[in-house]
């Protein structure tokens, strides 16, 4: 048995105490509408056909669509932490909240789930990761995030994955990194073409970074995975983690990150310039929201 399986029949049977994911596991073998990867790379042809028939694979797809026009809503058919999880997810927020402070917020994109083990267990102010949020990280990481309706593909096979950070440029004045090579030459092609109003708001992160981003954005969303998911890749599907960025337009801040970046002239200029594609067009097939200021560096494939 791999260590995969191993950890998600070790949640399932860990049901009765109330450890770990059981219950949205459960809750998630209950759900019909998007319980099964309809579009996942991994699902064969096959294997669909044996799932859904065509009528109801669209109305699937339209039903995942439209949920991702309307992200910030909750649905019916949501799937939720437990309320323990929920509790426990917080004390795992905090505590890379606080290892992020420590390590600083540049080096935080860059940290392996081992250093971050060692770093909690080395300074007090951090303090060790307790056995069950271990549990619960390694959790949210195995489980299958179509379940709870994201369709991406996943690009970091363990929780463990590093950066290579031989290959990585820092950005200065960003407070992130781009991977040498087709990143790099892309932005700084953006950059020669737009002029300095185009900044970087986000570049490479770790499973680790990403890990922290999602149980925020599933914190704020009271526990919510669906709902957390229709906004942020969850850890391990992050093309972050392979070489796409973020750029947006400097001084807009946050807003970076919300419809107003179309409004923008940087937004336009990178549409007339046709450089970039978006790794998360409107109406796109992976349940997430249209993220105009998501550059898509690596192939699907
Ligand atoms: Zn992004």
């Amino acid at each position: 048995m791999n260590r995969r399986k191993f950890i998600t029949n070790a949640l399932f049977s860990s049901l009765g105490s109330g450890l770990a994911l059981g219950s949205f596991a459960v809750q998630a073998a209950s759900v019909k509408p998007l319980s099964k990867p309809v579009h996942s790379p991994a699902t064969s042809q096959s294997e669909k056909s044996l799932a859904l028939d065509d009528d109801k694979l669209d109305s699937h797809v339209k039903d995942a669509i439209y949920k991702a026009k309307n992200f910030e809503q909750d649905y019916a058919d949501d799937i939720y932490l437990s309320k323990r999880q929920s509790v426990l997810l917080r004390t795992i927020l905090k505590r890379l909240t606080r290892l992020q402070r420590l390590v600083g917020y540049a080096n935080f994109n860059l940290i392996g789930f081992d250093s971050a083990l060692l770093y909690a267990r080395r300074y007090s102010v951090v303090g060790r990761f307790s056995k069950r949020e271990i549990a619960l990280i390694e959790a949210l990481f195995v489980f299958d995030a179509s379940n709870y309706g994201f369709f991406g593909k996943k690009v970091s096979d363990k929780l463990t994955d590093k950066v290579a950070t031989k290959n990585v440029k820092k950005i200065s004045g960003s407070g992130h990194y781009l991977y040498q090579g087709d990143a790099l030459d892309l932005y700084l092609k953006l950059k020669k073409q737009i002029g300095s109003d185009i900044i970087l708001t986000s570049g490479i992160r770790s499973v680790v970074k990403q890990l922290h981003l999602f149980i925020a954005k599933t914190d704020k969303c009271a526990g919510n995975l669906s709902r957390a998911a229709r906004s942020l890749a969850p850890p391990g599907h992050s093309f972050h983690g392979v070489g796409d960025f973020d750029v947006g337009k400097k001084g807009l801040g946050a807003a970076n990150f919300t419809s107003a970046f179309i409004d923008t002239d940087i937004h336009q200029q990178l549409t007339d310039l046709g450089l970039i594609a978006e790794r998360y067009p409107e109406s796109n097939p992976y349940g997430v929201r249209h993220e105009p200021w998501h550059i898509k560096v690596v192939k699907d494939a």
